[in-house]
């Protein structure tokens, strides 16, 4: 093969890209029936911090935003919300630390080795208060809700990755189960127009 074509076939089908080890090899483990949860436990090898989540997940997510925690090497992040009341940090607090006071999703992350624990609305006006977003790969337990879709895709172009990688990213995505969007699925944007609109008095 000449040089130019095998650059070209290496440009369509990148090897070894590493969306998310839990997505790599298609979507692993199901949502079990009466999930009551779990504990997640940052990567620290003493004093980990510990959240306890009491209830199951939804809009489990690959997340390709600049912001939300990755496990080294991976493009995406995989990530999914539960309600605030559910989440309780229950060992080594003080080593958590918001990443970004005023984003909309405050990260709390673990000061020792950076995993975000999770991530809370604080607007109470913003149609996601309530929620909490946390990556469920922290927990050991088995039967959270898995990933049902890509969000943010085109993002992953700002964290380094080739645009020229992006046919292969979303064909792979897509080979998995996850149809990517380039920003949230459409259920939930509608939901956060729907907010908008009436805050707004456009929809009554
Ligand atoms: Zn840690
Ligand atoms: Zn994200």
């Amino acid at each position: 093969m000449a040089k130019k074509a095998k650059a070209k076939a290496a440009a369509k089908k990148p090897k070894g890209i590493s969306l998310h080890p839990a997505i790599d090899k298609g979507v692993k483990g199901k949502a079990k029936a009466k999930f009551a949860g779990g504990t997640l436990t940052c990567k620290c090898a003493t004093d980990p911090v510990t959240v306890s989540v009491g209830a199951q997940t939804a809009h489990n997510h690959a997340c390709g935003c600049t912001k939300c925690w990755k496990p080294a090497g991976a493009i995406f992040s995989v990530v999914a919300v539960v309600g605030r009341d559910n989440v309780k940090v229950t060992a080594n607090e003080n080593k958590l630390k918001i990443i970004d006071a005023n984003a909309l999703i405050q990260r709390h992350a673990c000061t020792g080795c950076g995993v975000h624990m999770y991530g809370r609305v604080e607007r109470t006006s913003h149609a996601l208060y309530g929620l909490d977003f946390i990556h469920t790969e922290l927990s050991k337990e088995k039967g959270w809700s898995p990933p049902e879709f890509a969000a943010f895709v085109s993002s992953v172009i700002e964290s380094g990755t080739k645009p020229e990688a992006m046919p292969a990213i979303r064909k792979q995505l897509k080979k998995v189960g996850l149809q990517p969007y380039d920003c949230l699925s459409p259920p939930l944007m509608d939901y956060l127009a729907t907010h908008a609109a009436k805050a707004s008095g456009v929809l009554k």
